[in-house]
């Protein structure tokens, strides 16, 4: 029986985990949740149907909330309410982490999943990492912080990688090949771009996921993120890594060894594949998701990347060439115009071109003097650098945000986290 720790339980891949979960309970355990708070009837949900004992919610306000959830739907269900620990608070996920498991899945969105990544690694726990931001930031404080085989990624390239890299010796790589679906704008150009709202970002025409990682997915931050992370996990230089535009996501990466050899990993989009071997690795799943369907015509196309019209895979390049605190930077600049572009308080081109240049600034200049403007490098690095930057990037983006002009129609309820498939 595997003991599992869910961290973000109520998103997008936190209820895909429990759903590879649900049929398959004589082999894991749920020993505990962690969520933002926003959706307490959910996880009271959660707690009931799997018997969890620990539940750590960031937002201290929603524990009485989540009692009551717990006592009605134990009523309706005509149950006796559940004896559950609450842990509540910013580091409340961390601390759960901390908790005896054999895996801790991190699906919690954005740098607000790194004392998790790192506190699950301290106590030993293998770490199933959907949370890609978490190692994006901490580099090298996280990879080193990582027994062998102790970091397992669950994002879909990254899981492919992993899968591909079993086709040959390290020293045989040549380069990994990062698949990308292009997102909802894949062929638009610049001008196009322009007026483009909220809901256009948020249709993603492959893969249906959080409110954050969508609207990613139609800048190429994602792409971004992902290049950082495949450097960091398989220790591959950053050019050694191209960006490949493949619509119809059913080719979720490939690795290219040194005599020319190309293996690829094919498969529907669809996570349950890549968070089943997550959960399991390096063994496989039987029966996680459906295969492909051979029996039918189908057509799968490659492109290169339109690095000009979308500039957040360059911008990333650069932050990890930099290292240290620079992805720190990117990421944080970028979930804070991300917020703004939700609340339509910037148009879609002025999140990556936001990002530049707090990017530059905190790479080109002496800083603005405040904790975590300037540049700390790679070798030298701590956490409170990392998590300086973070707040300098966030509250920078901010700033520069409010000097731009209102572009959008801001979010409607479907862009709030959390939200299902
Ligand atoms: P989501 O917005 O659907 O869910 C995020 C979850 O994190 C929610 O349960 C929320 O309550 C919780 N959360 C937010 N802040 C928290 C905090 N401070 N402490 C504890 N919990 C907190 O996001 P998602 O789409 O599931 O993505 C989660 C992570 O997985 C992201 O890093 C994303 O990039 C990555 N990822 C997602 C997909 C996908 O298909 N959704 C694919 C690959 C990677
Ligand atoms: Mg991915």
């Amino acid at each position: 029986m595997k003991k599992v720790i869910i961290l973000g339980s109520t998103g997008s891949i936190g209820t895909q985990t429990l759903d590879v979960i649900r049929p398959r309970r004589d082999r894991f355990e749920v020993v505990g949740l962690a969520a933002g708070g926003s959706h307490v009837d959910l996880v009271a949900d959660q707690v009931l149907e799997f018997d969890v004992r620990v539940v750590a919610l960031a937002d201290a306000a929603a524990v009485d909330p989540l009692h009551r959830a717990l006592e009605s739907r134990a009523a309706q269900l005509g149950r006796a309410v559940p004896r559950v620990e609450v842990l509540a608070g910013e580091h409340a996920s961390a601390e759960l982490a901390r908790r005896p498991a054999d895996t801790v899945c991190n699906a919690i969105t954005g740098a607000a999943g790194l004392l998790a990544t790192l506190a699950t690694l301290e106590a030993g726990t293998t770490l199933a990492l959907a949370n890609k931001e978490s190692l994006v930031i901490g580099g090298r404080l996280v990879t080193r912080a990582a027994a062998p085989g102790q970091l397992v990624a669950v994002d879909s390239e990254h899981s492919a990688f992993a899968q591909c890299l079993r086709g040959g010796g390290r020293r045989e790589v040549r380069r990994l090949v990062l698949t990308a679906s292009g997102g909802p704008f894949r062929g638009r150009t610049r001008d196009e771009l322009r007026e483009v709202t909220v809901a256009d970002a948020l249709r993603h025409p492959t893969w249906s996921m959080g409110r954050v990682i969508t609207i990613n997915s139609a800048t190429l931050v994602n792409k971004g993120l992902e290049l950082l992370e495949a450097a960091l996990l398989y220790d591959v230089d950053l050019d050694d890594i191209t960006v490949v535009v493949h619509p119809q996501s059913m080719v979720h990466s490939m690795v290219e060894f040194c005599d020319g050899a190309t293996i690829a990993q094919a498969s529907p989009p669809d996570m349950r594949l890549p968070i089943a071997l997550g959960l399991t690795w390096p063994d496989r799943l039987p029966d996680a998701a459906a295969g492909c369907d051979w029996t039918r015509a189908t057509s799968w196309t490659f492109e290169p990347l339109d690095a000009e019209t979308f500039g957040a895979v360059e911008l990333a390049r650069r932050a990890g060439k930099a290292a240290g605190t620079a992805p720190a930077v990117f990421n944080a600049a970028n979930e804070s115009c991300v917020d703004a572009f939700c609340r339509g308080e910037i148009g879609f081109l002025d999140i990556t071109a936001t990002i530049g240049r707090v990017l530059s600034e905190h790479l080109d200049g002496p800083g603005d003097g405040r904790p975590g403007s300037a540049h700390v490098g790679d070798d030298v690095v701590t956490l409170d650098d990392v998590l300086a930057a973070d707040r300098w990037g966030r509250e920078r983006a901010a700033a520069l945000c409010r000097d731009l002009p209102a572009r959008c129609t801001p979010a409607t309820d479907r862009t709030q986290e959390g939200r299902r498939p």
